[in-house]
C-alpha cells in the first residue's frame, strides 16, 4: 500500500515514510492510495492482536510480517486485559471500553503501537527524531507513555497550562525518562495546536531538528483505531449496528469511517460532541464555522478546529485534492465553510450527530450509575447521551477514558468518587517536570533548540 496527501502534492510514499512524515509536507493529511476492502468472514472471532495483524497487513507492506507481529504483541501486552478492548452492555447500550492501557484513555491503543513503530523504524534506518505534539490532555500522556525511554526519539509535548485535569497533568509530568519534555503553554489547546502546526510548516526548522508528529493527524494512529471497530462489531453482531463516538479532533470517528468503507457493515456513525459543537453543526446543518472554545468537563473534546476533518472532506469531495486544498485555504481565511444540500445529504448518509450540554453530561453519568452501578467518564457520557438520544436499538458507544481520570466531574454527577486505579494514586507522590512558556511560536522554537543543544 502506498500513501498520498489530501492536498495532492505527495503520492506513492511507503507506510514508513507516511507515519514518519506525520503531517504531509504540502500541508495536507496523509491517506492511503485506496481503502482496501476486507472479507469480513475471515476476521470474525479473531483475538485482538491477531485481528490487528490482519488489518494492519492490508495497509503496511514495508515491515516484515514477523516484525509487525512482534510490534503488535509488544504494544498490546501493556494493557490490563488480553481482550484489549472489551465490550459490556449497560442500560441497553453497548460500551466499548477503550481505557485498559497504561494511561487509561483510548489513545493508548494507537500510541503504544506508534511508540514501538517509531523505535523500530528509526533504529533500522539509523535515524533519530524529535516528536512534537499538542495535547488537550489525553494524547500527551498517552504519547509520552508510548515513547518514554524509547531509543532514537525525544518527545516535546505542548499542553494548555492549567487547562488539563490534575491526573492528566500528573501522568504527563511525572515521567522521569530524559527523552520527555513537557511544555505548558499559557493559552488554549487550539493555541497549542496552532503553534505545532506552524512549527511543522517551517520546513527548514522541521528538517534541522527532524521533527515528527504523533497527534491524531498521524496515519498510523488512525490505522490502529480501525481495529476496535471490527473487534466490537464481532462481539455484538447485530443488524443495523451504530457506533456512537465522543469526538474532538475527528480522529477516532474517522477510523470508524474507514472501517465502514472497508466493508464493515456499520449503519451509521453517531458523532457526539460537548458544547463545543462545530462538528454537530457540520453534520446537521452543513455549517463548519469557528466559535470560541468553551471549557467543559470533557476537556479532550474542547476543540473547535478538528484537524482530521480534512481527511473526511477528501472522501466527501470524491478524492478531489484540488478541491480540498481550496476549501482548507478558504477555511483559514474565513474561519468557516458551508456545505450545500447535496453534500449535506452525503454527510448524513455516514453520520448523525448530537451535542451534550454540561447538564446532559452530568445527567447521563448519574442515570447510568443509578440504573446499573457503572460509572462512565464525562467524554463517554456525551457518547452515551447521543446513543440514547438517537433511539436506535443497537448502538456501541466508545468509552474513551476511565472515570478515575475525571474525579471532579464524577463527584459532581453522583456524589462520590470513582475508584482510583493504584497506578494513578502512586503518581501523586512524584515530582512534576514541565516548562511553562508564553503563547508564541518563537518561545517554543527557542525551547526546542536550547534543549537539544545540551
Ligand atoms: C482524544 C479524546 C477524545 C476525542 O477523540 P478524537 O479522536 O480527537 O475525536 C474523546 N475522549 C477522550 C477521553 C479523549 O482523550
Amino acid at each position: 500500500m502506498k500513501y498520498k496527501s489530501t492536498r495532492g502534492s505527495i503520492d506513492s510514499i511507503s507506510f514508513t515514510e507516511a507515519f514518519l512524515m506525520g503531517l504531509a509536507t504540502d500541508g495536507g493529511l496523509i491517506v492511503p492510495e485506496h481503502i482496501p476492502s476486507v472479507d469480513i468472514e475471515k476476521l470474525r472471532g479473531l483475538p485482538y492482536k491477531q485481528l490487528a495483524f490482519e488489518i494492519f497487513k492490508l495497509f503496511i507492506d514495508d515491515i516484515e510480517e514477523n516484525n509487525l507481529k512482534r510490534l503488535i504483541d509488544k504494544s498490546y501486552s501493556s494493557f490490563d486485559t488480553p481482550e484489549v478492548a472489551p465490550v459490556v452492555k449497560k442500560d441497553g447500550v453497548y460500551i466499548l471500553e477503550l481505557f485498559h492501557g497504561p494511561t487509561f484513555a483510548f489513545k493508548d491503543i494507537a500510541l503504544q503501537f506508534l511508540g514501538n513503530l517509531f523505535e523500530y523504524a528509526l533504529s533500522k534506518r539509523n535515524l533519530s527524531m524529535n516528536i512534537l505534539g499538542a495535547t488537550s490532555g489525553d494524547t500527551g500522556s498517552a504519547a509520552i507513555y508510548g515513547l518514554k525511554g524509547k531509543k532514537s526519539v525525544n518527545i516535546f509535548i505542548l499542553h494548555p497550562f492549567n487547562k488539563v485535569s490534575e491526573i492528566q497533568e500528573l501522568q504527563m509530568t511525572t515521567v522521569e525518562e530524559n527523552n520527555v519534555y513537557n511544555i505548558a503553554i499559557k493559552g488554549t489547546f487550539d493555541d497549542c495546536q496552532y503553534i505545532v502546526k506552524s512549527i511543522f510548516s517551517d520546513l527548514e526548522f522541521k528538517r534541522r531538528f527532524n521533527l515528527g508528529a504523533v497527534n491524531s493527524i498521524n496515519w498510523a494512529r488512525i490505522l490502529a483505531q480501525i481495529v476496535y471497530y471490527f473487534y466490537a462489531y464481532f462481539k455484538v453482531e447485530a443488524d443495523d449496528l451504530y457506533f456512537s463516538v465522543p469526538t474532538g479532533n475527528f480522529g477516532d470517528i474517522f477510523a470508524g469511517y474507514v472501517a465502514k468503507r472497508m466493508g464493515l457493515p456499520i449503519k451509521k456513525l453517531i458523532l457526539a460532541t460537548n458544547s463545543n459543537d462545530i462538528l454537530y453543526r457540520f453534520v446537521n446543518f452543513g455549517d463548519y464555522s469557528i466559535k470560541g472554545v468553551v471549557q467543559t468537563m470533557s476537556p479532550s473534546m474542547d476543540i473547535q478546529v478538528s484537524s482530521n476533518l480534512e481527511r473526511y472532506l477528501y472522501y466527501l469531495f470524491d478524492e478531489d485534492a484540488a478541491k480540498v486544498k481550496g476549501s482548507m485555504e478558504m477555511f483559514l481565511r474565513q474561519k468557516s465553510l458551508s456545505f450545500d444540500k447535496e453534500l449535506l445529504e452525503k454527510i448524513r448518509d455516514d453520520f448523525e450527530s448530537y451535542t451534550a450540554s454540561e447538564q446532559d453530561t452530568l445527567d447521563t453519568i448519574k442515570d447510568m450509575y443509578e440504573k446499573t452501578g457503572y460509572i462512565i467518564d464525562p467524554h463517554t457520557a456525551t457518547g452515551v447521551y447521543a446513543a440514547l438520544k438517537s433511539n436506535h436499538k443497537d448502538v456501541i458507544c466508545l468509552s474513551t477514558a476511565h472515570p478515575a481520570k475525571f474525579p471532579k466531574a464524577i463527584q459532581k454527577a453522583i456524589g462520590r468518587l470513582p475508584e482510583e486505579p493504584e497506578t494513578i494514586s502512586k503518581l501523586k507522590h512524584k515530582s512534576k517536570k514541565m516548562s511553562v512558556l508564553d503563547n508564541s511560536i518563537s518561545s517554543v522554537k527557542e525551547f526546542i533548540e536550547k534543549s537539544l543543544k545540551k
